[in-house]
């Protein structure tokens, strides 16, 4: 396999391709096939996200794929951001379509005309939607697995609200959804308001979180929108009041992709393979039986995965014939799974199990009527371990610098003194091929622009996927 540290690239596609999460050989440039070890590990992080937003009144729905040209009503300055990235669809059949149709890129002209029937009065809000669908951007760029493709798995929350300090407390609670579920994935990352040019078109403004990729770029896994009413005038949400009168609804929106599985690989993965964390994992467990002609190894082995099966844990054992126990634990290995117990004859004997903790290969050896108890323990113990090494490496890659010639050799988040202006950004992006991250919400502190001088705030740029 390729090292990942100096072949990061090379490495992320290998890995992606030989331990089966999907196979980018399908003749449409960015459609890749998700595979089922793929597709079980990028449910198990719908599932994170379904359980934080289901257990704060969120409800499921689904809208269709396509949206008429006329719901994107294209005079509005969202259209105009997409225009140009959207599959459009002219034809039904042989015929051509009296009015054309977009393949979805992102909801909000599909939604929000239903949301201006829906909502009446401000008893129907707050009005809290979601849905996990596929949504679709024609990709002109270098697409990449999971990073940048042109059918995107999509989990996008839609809400709308009376007031917009209710929109704002909707804000400040996707903060603490997203700190469920990124700690959930074991990922680090930063908050950064996007600088007005790059915001989401027609957002009052966009917060993003940004991650770090090994190679030193960063990688934007997920997005909240405070749309205050600029959607609900364009696609007429009102709601009555209490008075008589009629005011428009506040809304926000929360956005996250298969990127997120993207950063699970690419930070916690090693030379030797993937590393999921237990909460991503298609399979936590795998039990791996060393024949003998002793004693019954396997009986044992179906024994100990019963007691794992009835915890919850997700667990499976290797019982292929032809293959060497070495040859499985490798194999194991490069598929990520967080812990491998080994069962022999010595195990069989004593009544005992061998567990071994992918992340460092640590072995413990715990007593069979234990070993749900010690996998737990094992499995928390991955989590911390993944959490701390994430948030090491993020933590050594922002560099705060003084001097617009430090950036010529510097990787990750550069953090600098900016005045906001546009001006000043592109002198730095232009240079050395960075980007604007924009400002952290909570850093308040003062600093000159790198750039001009002006005052300002610090800024964060890096090079980015
Ligand atoms: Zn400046």
């Amino acid at each position: 396999m390729e090292n990942k540290k100096s072949n990061f690239s090379e490495w992320y596609n290998e890995v992606i391709e030989i331990s089966g999460l999907s196979d980018k050989r399908y003749p449409i440039k960015g459609m890749n096939v998700w595979m089922p070890y793929g597709l079980k590990a990028m449910q198990n992080i719908d599932r994170t996200i379904r359980e934080s937003v289901d257990s704060r009144n969120f409800q499921e729905v689904q809208f269709p794929v396509l949206i008429t040209r006329d719901q994107l009503s294209v005079e509005f300055e969202h259209v105009k951001g997409f225009e140009k990235e959207v599959f459009w669809v002219t034809r039904g059949g042989m015929e051509p379509l009296e009015v054309e149709m977009a393949l979805r890129p992102t909801s909000e002209a599909a939604m929000y005309g239903m949301f201006s029937l829906w909502v009446r009065s401000h008893a129907d809000l707050p009005l809290r939607l979601y849905q996990i669908v596929n949504v679709y951007r024609y990709e002109t760029k270098h697409t990449r697995s999971f990073i940048r493709i042109r059918e995107i798995h999509f989990f996008e929350a839609h809400t709308a609200h009376d007031s917009y300090e209710d929109s704002e407390r909707q804000m400040r609670q996707y903060m603490d959804i997203w700190g469920e579920i990124s700690s959930r994935l074991c990922l680090p990352f930063e908050v950064h308001q996007r600088p007005d040019w790059d915001k989401f078109p027609g957002a009052k403004y966009t917060l993003a979180f940004d991650t770090l990729l090994p190679g030193g770029r960063s990688l934007q896994i997920g997005t909240i929108h405070q749309y205050g009413t600029n959607f609900s005038k364009t696609y007429d949400i009102k709601y009555l009041k209490d008075d008589g009168g009629h005011e428009y609804a506040n809304q926000t929106t929360f956005g996250l992709s298969e990127r997120l599985l993207a950063a699970v690989i690419g930070i916690h993965g090693d030379d030797h393979g993937l590393i999921f964390p237990p909460d991503v994992a298609p399979t936590q467990v795998v039990i791996v039986p060393i024949p003998s002609k002793k004693v019954d190894v396997d009986s044992f082995a179906k024994e100990v995965q019963q007691k794992l099966l009835s915890q919850g844990f997700r667990c499976t054992t290797d019982d292929r014939e032809n293959y060497t126990p070495g040859f499985k634990y490798n194999d194991w290995e490069m598929r990520g799974v967080p812990m491998r117990i080994e069962i022999g004859e010595r195990e069989v004997t004593s009544g005992t199990a061998v567990l071994v903790s992918r992340h460092d290969r640590k072995k413990t050896k715990a007593p069979i009527e234990d070993v749900a108890a010690w996998t737990s323990t094992i499995l928390q113990g991955i989590k911390d371990a993944l959490t701390d090494k994430a948030n090491k490496y993020f933590r050594e890659n922002m560099h705060h610098i003084c001097n617009l010639d430090d950036l010529a050799k510097t990787e990750g988040f550069v953090i600098a003194g900016w005045c906001g202006e546009r001006e000043c950004a592109e002198k730095i992006e232009e240079r050395y091929e960075f980007g604007t991250l924009g400002i952290s919400p909570d850093d308040s502190e003062e600093k000159s622009c790198i750039v001009c001088g002006k005052p300002g705030r610090n800024g964060t740029f890096s090079r980015s996927y």
